[in-house]
């Protein structure tokens, strides 16, 4: 197979890094890997793959050394439990590895840049109601995000913009609304809703009970893995230099997220709420009319089979576990 690009794919360790990694070696792209680990499930397709901490200069020369292009995914992040947890460390990784990512590709000329941001840089007076249209790009400001980790995506939102007019780095921004699907994490307290719904639930025995977050009335969208890679390779190909909504316009109370897991999981279980815990803004839903316009993108799978999808791996990886646990 002919390879014409060579790539970076910074956070290749990760949920969406694995899958681009392999999306793009697809697609013939040559493509390093670089993460503070080897991806946690499946082993990585990355011609070159290397575990550097990216918070450092240096090794974020050494990660961009010799390739085309920077799909920049690295993050210190995690669910809502750790993101309004975590504040100091989760700002000052992130904008480490930002900065310095951005100096480096700068420096060694990539022909193009792709930075992962997110729907957490919204403001939170347009998202306190369970109903949302949807979330316009300008809907960023005036600036508000509900909590630091979107607070440092809008800053380097910002800093993308600069290095582009002041020393012409051609970026690519995408705010990923709740992206999910199967070989992401789903326990230890840095998974999202959808991963740690399943998780409850196929952890549930017959006729028990699982726990919701808050009162289960908080409202999001969700937008499967493959439609994200998709929506990403077409923003890197396309002209458009501007923050773009990369998510679905279909939004979903927790609760309703809940019942449609325990419908696949074909289970007969209870809910509880906490509402002590974090559920974060009321309601979070992607305008999709800018992306449609200027990468003619839309999700293709439903919300009913992407969850499937991902509801079947989890139960089996716990199933592995089980076994091999049994088996000491
Ligand atoms: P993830 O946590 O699975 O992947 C992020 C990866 O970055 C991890 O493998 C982690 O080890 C790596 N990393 C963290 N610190 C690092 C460092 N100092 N040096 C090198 N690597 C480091 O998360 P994800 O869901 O795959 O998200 C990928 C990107 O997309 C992130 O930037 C995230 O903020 C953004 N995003 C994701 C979602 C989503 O729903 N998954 C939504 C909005 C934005």
């Amino acid at each position: 197979m002919k390879r014409e690009k060579r790539v970076l794919v910074a956070g290749a360790g990760g949920f969406i890094g694995w899958h681009l990694v392999r999306h793009l070696s697809q697609k013939g792209y040559w493509v390093r890997g670089v993460d503070l680990k080897y991806p946690e499930f499946v082993k990585t397709g990355a011609d070159d793959f290397r575990i550097l901490d990216l918070r450092n200069a240096e090794n974020c020369q050494e990660a961009i050394e010799g390739v085309d292009e920077v799909f920049q995914l690295a993050a210190n992040m995690g669910g809502i439990g750790y993101i309004t947890d975590v504040k100091t460390e989760l700002m000052r990784d992130n904008a480490l590895i930002n900065i310095n990512m951005l100096e480096a590709a700068a420096k060694n000329k990539v022909s193009r840049y792709f930075f992962s941001s997110s729907a957490c840089v919204y403001a939170t007076y347009k998202q306190q109601k369970s109903h949302n249209d949807g979330l316009r790009e300008g809907d960023a400001y005036p600036a508000d995000p509900d909590n630091e980790y979107g607070w440092e995506k809008l800053f380097t939102e910002r800093l993308c913009k600069n290095y582009y007019y002041d020393y012409g780095l051609d970026v690519r921004v995408a705010r990923f609304h709740n992206i999910y699907g199967p070989y992401g994490t789903y326990a230890g307290g840095r998974e999202k809703s959808p991963a740690a719904l399943c998780r409850k639930v196929a952890k549930a025995k017959e006729g028990g009970k699982i726990e919701i977050w808050g009162d289960g009335k908080q409202a999001r969208s969700y937008c499967y893995i493959d439609d994200c890679l998709d929506g990403v390779c077409r923003l890197m190909r396309s002209k458009y230099r501007e923050p773009v909504n990369i998510g679905s316009d279909r939004m979903v109370t927790i609760d309703k997220l809940a019942d449609m897991i325990i419908r696949i999981s074909g289970k007969n279980l209870y809910k509880t709420y906490d509402k002590n815990r974090p559920q974060g803004v009321r309601g979070r839903n992607s305008d999709n009319s800018l992306v449609r316009k200027v990468l003619r993108w839309k999700p293709k799978v439903s919300l009913e089979e992407g969850l499937k999808t991902t509801y079947l791996w989890i139960e089996s990886e716990l199933k592995k576990k089980k076994v091999a646990h049994e088996r000491g």
